[in-house]
């Protein structure tokens, strides 16, 4: 087992940190306040061709592994870039590009994949309803095959990149008496007859990021929209859409919480009271290096998803160990940074303001935490030896 990077990864991590530091991070706090998606920050990931980095060449993409995926999000936060952007390039690249192309007929892959990999589209991926959210599968949406078209009826909640989102991954039931075996995923486009999006909703973090329903009233949408499978949904774009949510999706947690050490760092050691820095007080140094143990223990979790990922090795109970631990240690970290601020932690001017406002989502999104442990515990009984 070799724990150093390859030579032309870490080149890469140095040129994506110090290009999102110079040119992304600047805006982070101007666009958290306005609550504003940043059409700028998208063109800079477009630039550095980050928006289609895992999809290959041939589809305007660069190919990269999903350990090259990882670190590039990873980066990117560390660097500084506000929660809400790296959400959205999050649903765009891995949840609604991931499934096209590791699923898609050729047609969708040369159709939708350059678009997104340059930016000129954003994607998004509805599977969460109303109704049905950590029980994803009792999902309420329906779609009926009519002559060469799927009718959809339904919507769907808390939808990322909903608002500026030009084609969305939608599950919908095919089949209701048959469960999870019965779920279809669809490309929508959003000019489709019958699709429509709802208002923003006003969130406490990654308010840079837009989260609205989308509405499917007699949705129209072309048979060759299928995506996968018919039925097969759930159990194939789902699955292999979540294990890259599950530990790709969570890196900028890492890349964030790494971010937070340094502020918090470069402010203990300024921070002066009692006659002292905070940075001597054994309590402050206790709680920098409890921050410290989160990160590198974070970071070997999700390395190692994504090196399964690359052999093509199903992780499951993994991805889930790896997200579980990356979501609760960034509320924990996110908790002991604000204090070390202070009362300055309180204040909107200090990022680690808002990084404890953009940690919390990572508990609840992608199957909420209760969720993982139930997954791991069932993986778990389910393996040899148990
Ligand atoms: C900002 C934001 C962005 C999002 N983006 C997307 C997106 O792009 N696409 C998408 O499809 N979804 C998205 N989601 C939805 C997200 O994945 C769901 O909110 C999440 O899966 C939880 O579902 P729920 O909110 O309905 O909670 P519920 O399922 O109602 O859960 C409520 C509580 O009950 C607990 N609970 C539920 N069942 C059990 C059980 N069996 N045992 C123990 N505890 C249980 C949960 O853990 C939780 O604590 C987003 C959500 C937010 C807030």
């Amino acid at each position: 087992m070799n724990f150093n990077l390859p030579e032309e990864i870490k080149e890469f991590q140095k040129a994506v940190h110090k290009f999102a530091k110079e040119r992304m991070a600047p805006r982070a706090e101007a666009i958290d306040a306005k609550a504003e998606f940043s059409r700028e920050n998208w063109r800079d990931l477009s630039e550095m061709g980050l928006l289609g980095l895992p999809f290959p060449e041939e589809y305007g993409g660069t190919a990269a592994s999903p350990l090259a995926t990882t670190i590039a999000m990873e980066s990117v936060a560390r660097a500084g870039v506000d929660g809400g952007t790296t959400l959205a390039w999050g649903a765009h690249t891995i949840l609604a590009g991931v499934p096209i192309w590791l699923l898609g007929s050729n047609r969708q892959k040369e159709r939708y994949l350059p678009k997104l990999a340059n930016g000129e589209w954003i994607g998004g991926f509805g599977l969460t309803e109303p109704d049905s959210g950590s029980d994803a599968a009792s999902l309420r949406t329906t779609a009926e095959k009519k002559g060469d078209r799927y009718i959809l009826n339904g919507s769907k909640m808390f939808i990322t990149n909903g608002a500026v989102g030009d084609l969305f991954v939608v599950f919908a039931a095919t089949d209701k008496k048959k469960g999870n075996r019965g779920i279809s995923a669809f490309i929508v486009e959003r000019g489709f007859a019958g699709f429509s999006v709802g208002e923003e909703l006003n969130k406490m973090g990654n308010r840079t990021s837009t989260t609205t329903p989308l509405y499917f009233d007699n949705c129209e949408v072309p048979e060759e929209n299928l995506l996968g499978q018919e039925n097969m949904g759930f159990l194939s774009v789902g699955k292999e859409t979540l294990e890259w949510e599950r530990s790709c999706m969570i890196a900028p947690l890492v890349g964030g919480m790494e971010f937070v050490l340094e502020e918090c760092t470069r402010y203990a050691k300024e921070r002066k009271q009692f006659g002292s820095s905070i940075a001597n007080f054994q309590a402050i140094q206790h709680k920098l290096a409890d921050i410290k143990v989160a990160i590198e223990a974070s970071r070997l979790l999700i390395y190692r998803v994504a090196c399964m990922k690359a052999r093509g090795q199903s992780a499951m109970m993994e991805a889930s160990i790896a997200k579980l631990f990356v979501t609760e240690s960034a509320v924990r970290v996110a908790n002991e940074a604000v204090q070390i601020f202070g009362g300055y932690g309180y204040i909107h001017d200090y990022p680690v303001e808002r990084f404890y406002r953009d940690v919390k989502l990572g508990t609840l999104g992608a199957g909420t935490s209760e969720v993982q442990k139930m997954i791991i515990a069932a993986e778990m009984l389910k393996r040899k030896g148990f």
